[in-house]
């Protein structure tokens, strides 16, 4: 059984995944509406993981006898000057959910939920390669500056990103592989 604390922490990440979820879409919008399709995308896919995140949360819940309750999602910031605003929003924001994800951790630890942990620690992997890789892309930009030839072959190269194994196959509810 998972505690009625711990319970209630993790519907509030529910939330959150699906808030960041939503975050990301509205980013996919805000690119969309300036034609940079290939960031419209990588957001979109990005969108995609955080519904894997939240829905991964949500039936962790049900496999130890908790209950799920869905709150109201917050409205998302939908306005930048240009693209590299929007991929410092987006590290910004990774930064905030890998420490509520440290938070659970600790929750976690001091319940003496190691079912929990365990499920955590898979959290913190993935949240050291989110930085990461928003964080490349930051970094990119900064050097390419008001270069707009950059910034589109850029564009051009995000547009190739795909979703993970597992969300894959989340998405299309097969079977998840081995991870
Ligand atoms: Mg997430």
């Amino acid at each position: 059984m998972i505690s009625k604390k711990l319970e209630e922490a993790i519907n509030d990440q529910i939330n959150f995944e699906f808030y960041s979820s939503y975050i990301y879409l509205a980013m996919s919008a805000w690119f969309k509406d300036q034609n940079y399709n290939g960031f419209a995308h990588w957001m979109e896919v990005q969108a995609r993981e955080e519904t894997f995140h939240a829905m991964k949360f949500f039936n962790f819940i049900f496999d130890r006898g908790g209950r799920v309750e869905l709150k109201t999602i917050k409205q998302p910031v939908g306005d930048w000057k240009q693209p590299v605003d929007v991929f410092k929003s987006a590290f910004e924001h990774e930064q905030m959910v890998t420490s509520r994800i440290s938070n659970l951790m600790d929750l976690a630890l001091q319940e003496r939920d190691h079912v929990a942990a365990a499920l955590l620690q898979w959290f913190i992997n993935e949240q050291i390669e989110e930085e990461a890789s928003v964080r490349n892309i930051v970094d990119q930009m900064r050097m390419m500056g008001d270069s707009k030839d950059s910034i589109f072959m850029l564009d051009r190269e995000l547009n190739a990103r795909q979703v993970g194994a597992l969300v894959a196959a989340y998405l299309t509810g097969q079977p998840a592989p081995n991870a």
